[in-house]
């Protein structure tokens, strides 16, 4: 019997509980576990980092939502990212990041990994000429976002996939903008799934957290070992936290979903705005890509001013019911400028963004309001 994504959703991973039958699974908030006898732990737990069933409740349902054979949790999307990176990369090994990947990820290869003696190449991951020039023989890891913060670009997970598997390399997807709902990588060949879970997955902006999901369980042993060798785990309440927002995702995407699509209609025929960057607009670059590997097209819209720079940080200052905030994916609207808040770190880069942008994480309130607020902060 296999069960639809809702269906998962609430109840892969959560069965009631064996000793009381409560529904929800409980907050193991402990750091150790009684043995029977020495060497002999009652249920396989020892010790918290290594596991912790409220932990392994919420990494059976991303596992089961990512259609992979393991999930793991962890303290954060960059944690998570740090661990699969040292457990697949040694020194001298040489990465494909997208050329507008998300800043920490960028910061992380770049000014972390690098010392630790990885090397690595910008490339426009929507373009897979432009992924293929930048391969190396020591290319251990494509590294992708789609679609990509803020640009919203849009790769083809496939293709991309067919390009790491022809050079023995693996393929990383990091799936923070689209979710499981709307997008399942390891289905279209993708080895790693990567999530910030403090986005969509968690969904309600308040707690922070990450996640790998693999297809080949060896893989995933070995990152096992890792996330216990490295310890970067999250607590028994965050991960409590976050499978609860789980249980709620594939009914907020559809709304998230619904909202971006009036949203983004809506700024592309205003006069303030120049260009509305939104995979579900058919002249988006990444139009067709987006329609032939996404179930829709996800809640994240940027644009950018027509009056330029001042104008794009005025309407974010403007903007009332559009919280004026980094972070995206909960139930609540965001809208922030990149080029100096989330993507402030790109300045100078590869990565720098465009000055004029605003990007909108719309979140799940009343259309007509929303709409209303962008009104008046466009002015
Ligand atoms: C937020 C984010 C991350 C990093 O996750 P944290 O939970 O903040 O560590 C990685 N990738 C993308 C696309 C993100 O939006």
């Amino acid at each position: 019997m296999t069960y639809g994504f809702e269906t998962l959703a609430i109840h892969a991973g959560q069965e009631p509980e064996g000793r009381t039958g409560a529904v929800v699974p409980p907050i193991f908030q402990t750091s150790t576990y009684a043995q029977d006898a020495v060497g002999a732990p009652r249920q396989g737990y020892e010790y918290a980092r290594s596991g912790n069933p409220t932990r392994d409740a919420l990494q059976e349902c991303l596992a089961a939502l990512e259609g992979g054979r393991r999930g793991l949790a962890f303290a954060s999307g960059l944690a998570a990212e740090d661990t699969l990176l040292r457990t697949v990369c040694r020194p001298g090994d040489h990465v494909v990041i997208p050329d507008d990947a998300y800043g920490g990820t960028f910061r992380l290869v770049a000014k972390v990994a690098e010392r630790w003696g990885l090397s690595w190449t910008a490339a426009r991951i929507s373009d897979v000429d432009a992924v293929r020039a930048a391969i190396t023989d020591r290319t251990k890891v494509i590294w992708v976002e789609t679609p990509t913060n803020p640009l919203l670009n849009v790769a083809d997970i496939a293709a991309l996939a067919g390009l790491a598997r022809e050079h023995g390399a693996r393929l990383v997807v990091d799936n923070t903008f689209a979710s499981p709902y709307l997008q399942q990588p390891i289905g279209l060949g993708a080895d790693v799934v990567v999530h910030s879970t403090t986005k969509y997955v968690g969904g309600h902006s308040d707690v922070v957290g990450g996640a790998l999901v693999v297809a080949d369980p060896g893989l995933g042993d070995e990152l096992a070992y890792h996330q216990n060798a490295m310890g970067a785990v999250n607590g028994p309440f965050d991960a409590w936290l976050t499978l609860r927002g789980v249980r709620t995702l594939g009914v907020r995407m559809d709304r998230h979903c619904d909202n971006a699509e009036r949203i983004a209609a809506y700024l592309h025929s205003h006069p303030k705005v120049k260009r509305v960057y939104y995979p579900g607009l058919p002249e988006h670059p990444g139009h067709e890509t987006a329609a032939k590997q996404m179930r829709r097209f996800g809640g994240m819209v940027s644009f950018s001013a027509a009056g330029g720079e001042e104008s794009a940080v005025e309407i974010c200052n403007r903007a009332r019911l559009f919280v004026l905030a980094e972070s995206l994916g909960g139930v609540e609207s965001l809208i922030e400028h990149p080029g100096r808040m989330t993507h402030a770190s790109a300045a100078g880069s590869p990565l720098e963004v465009p000055a004029d942008l605003v990007r909108l994480s719309v979140g799940i309130e009343t259309a007509d309001d929303l709409l209303a607020d962008l009104e008046q902060a466009l002015g």
